[in-house]
């Protein structure tokens, strides 16, 4: 008897070898997914994007290469919207600020279904951005991520400022301020430029509380399923300074 046959006929009575193999299949369908963070068995849309971690950070350099010498490549979005309609399996996770002159599938010259990007002013991670990147590491098998902060944030400078004069931000801000301001005290005493080394701190500090996350992104650091790296983006020339 064919299952597939029986499983359309739910009026009919199930035989005992029936019933059986249905409990073999719920029983195997829980042991590959216990719950909503069970992992895609199609094959990836973008088989390209299957790579490991140095492989993926390499392929975000000359991406930015490419972007800041203005010969970023032409994408079809027409056949990558068709492609991508049913999975994704972005080669790299971002955390970016939300500035709108830091747009990193730019930035990196990538296309859709490559990058998936977390963005909120400061690039800091909190517990919705680490469950961001815990599904794309979890679920999708992003092999990198990286912490993108860059020149001249506002979100940074608010956070210096507030620090300074000793004042509260209006509206929600003060959470920005309350995320970015350990950054800030840690680098009051260095010589320099207090921004530049502010946005490097923060980009550093973020680093390691995903690395230290546990338990999803800590292990997959462990393992050597992942990378976690920073960078931060120079306004003028668009070039992404690695960072740590
Ligand atoms: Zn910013």
């Amino acid at each position: 008897m064919c299952y597939l046959c029986h499983q359309a006929l739910p009026s009919r009575q199930p035989t005992r070898r029936s019933f059986l193999a249905s409990a073999t299949g719920i029983a195997a369908g829980l042991a590959f997914a216990p719950n909503a963070f069970a992992k895609d068995t199609k094959p990836p849309p973008k088989p390209q994007n299957v790579i490991s971690p140095d492989q993926a950070l390499e392929r975000l350099i000359k991406g930015n290469a490419r972007y800041v010498d203005g010969v970023s490549r032409r994408h079809d979005f027409k056949h990558e919207r068709e492609a991508l309609a049913g999975g994704q399996n972005p080669y790299a996770s971002i955390l970016s600020c939300a500035d709108s002159r830091i747009a990193p599938e730019y930035a990196f010259d990538s296309g859709r279904g490559d990058l998936f990007v977390c963005r909120v002013a400061g690039n800091f991670a909190n517990d919705d951005t680490v469950a961001s990147l815990e599904y794309s590491v979890a679920v999708l098998n992003s092999p990198l991520i990286l912490v993108l902060g860059h020149e001249s944030c506002g979100a940074v400078d608010a956070t210096i400022k507030s620090l300074k004069d000793n004042t509260t931000l209006p509206g929600h801000l003060p959470s920005l301020v309350a995320a970015l301001a350990p950054a800030v005290k840690a680098v009051a005493d260095q010589p320099g430029d207090k921004l530049a080394n502010a946005t490097k701190r923060n980009v550093i500090d973020t680093i390691a509380k995903l690395k230290a996350a546990t338990p999803i992104l800590s292990a997959a650091v462990e393992k050597g399923k992942i990378k976690i790296v920073g960078g931060v983006y120079k306004l003028a020339d668009g070039k992404v300074e690695m960072v740590g």
